[in-house]
């Protein structure tokens, strides 16, 4: 079993991905070829946003992000404590600092609470000028932008929300990367929508960001590559990539997104009485990224992982460990009683296998497993 199968998605949508994959060969505009224009045009429409502007990753997305708003040295970003090392690493990349914020522990998102409490500490510190708030959509739900919105609001802060995992959630009918004054997300290989190597997109309202960010993708270009009017780098999704996604994202929209709400509801109804299956919010979506569950404990949590292995199961443990205890982040000197939801939370998850195409079979042999360890 697969823990994400990307090669029965391939099965599935062979003839479209060959074909879109074989006009970019012989077209051979491999760098910001028609594909690239076509996907902007096509994410902006479906986000809702104004902008769209494609990248080489999720983390360029990121950190062009924070470029564009010049945040840089003496500037503080307030970052969830639970989530892949991206979120917090482009923030260290621009010279700013990373200010871990504890989660909910049914959602896994940044805490409002925690949150309005770190900033009224970093304000009182005095050190650090308090710029943006980074929301990621972990496991594919979108943060909760009203509560964010109104402290960012209060402390006058840019919200850059990241929905490396969340593309395709939404709150109400209002789509996961439209919540931020930026948004990014990531078309890695294993993301919701994913394309056949690295790529990444940039969504906003703002006209005068989307222009920094496009030129700041293409080494900071003024009016052509040759003209370099400010340091940028070299971000750009390749032609071929954007063709992957071109062929990938009407079957995401018109049929993954519904299979995945109904396997997820299936693994929940199994699931429901054994362990501590995901906690959607009222009126909210996700595009489940992962299917994430609770155990009572971690000696609990990695024998079942082990058990779960024996019988050719993948899983993984999203995440191993809290932002603040990453070495990388060791410098800035974290309180680590300041973050006592992500460190439980990092002892008891795990990532079950979960996937569009998953068969019925599957899922019961999954939740079979599981109930089997867990009742003994
Ligand atoms: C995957 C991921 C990223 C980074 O995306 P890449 O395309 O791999 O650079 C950033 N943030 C989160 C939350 C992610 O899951």
């Amino acid at each position: 079993m697969e823990f994400r199968d990307l090669k029965r998605q391939y099965q599935y949508l062979k003839e479209n991905i060959d074909s879109k994959i074989q006009e970019v060969i012989c077209h051979a505009d491999f760098i910001q070829g028609r594909e690239v224009v076509e996907l902007e045009e096509l994410l902006a429409d479906y986000a809702g946003t104004k902008h769209c502007v494609t990248c080489a990753n999720g983390t360029d997305a990121l950190q062009l992000a924070l470029m564009a708003w010049n945040i840089g040295e003496g500037d503080a970003v307030f970052v969830p404590d639970f989530t892949f090392f991206s979120s917090g690493e482009v923030v260290s990349a621009v010279n700013a600092v990373p200010v871990f914020v504890d989660i909910e522990p049914d959602t896994y998102n940044i805490d409002g609470d925690s949150l309005e409490t770190v900033i009224r500490k970093t304000v009182q510190e005095g050190r650090l000028t308090p710029k943006a708030i980074v929301a990621v959509d972990l496991f594919g739900q979108p943060a909760d932008y009203g509560k964010l919105r109104r402290i960012a609001e209060q402390y006058h802060m840019f919200i850059l929300e990241d929905a490396a995992q969340g593309f395709g959630g939404r709150i109400g009918e209002k789509k996961a990367c439209s919540f931020g004054d930026i948004s990014t997300t990531s078309f890695f290989p294993a993301k919701p929508l994913g394309c056949y190597g690295d790529g990444g997109a940039i969504f906003t309202d703002n006209d005068e960001w989307a222009a920094l960010l496009r030129s700041y993708r293409v080494h900071g270009k003024g009016s052509s590559k040759y003209d370099n009017v400010r340091i940028g780098m070299n971000s750009r999704l390749d032609t071929l990539q954007a063709a992957v996604l071109l062929a990938k994202f009407p079957v995401f929209m018109e049929k993954e997104l519904d299979w995945m709400q109904r396997i997820a509801a299936e693994y929940t109804g199994q699931l429901a009485d054994v362990v501590q299956t995901p906690f959607i919010k009222e009126g909210f979506y996700s595009s489940w990224a992962q299917y994430t569950i609770q155990l009572p404990e971690k000696a609990v949590r990695n024998g079942l992982q082990s058990y779960l292995k024996e019988q050719g199961i993948p899983s993984a443990v999203y995440y191993q460990k809290p932002m603040h205890r990453q070495q990388a982040f060791a410098g800035n000197e974290y309180d680590d009683k300041g973050y006592p939801v992500a460190n439980m939370l990092s002892d008891i998850v795990l990532s079950l296998p979960f996937h569009p195409y998953m068969t019925e079979e599957e899922i019961l042999l999954v939740t079979g497993v599981v109930k089997k360890y867990i009742k003994g």
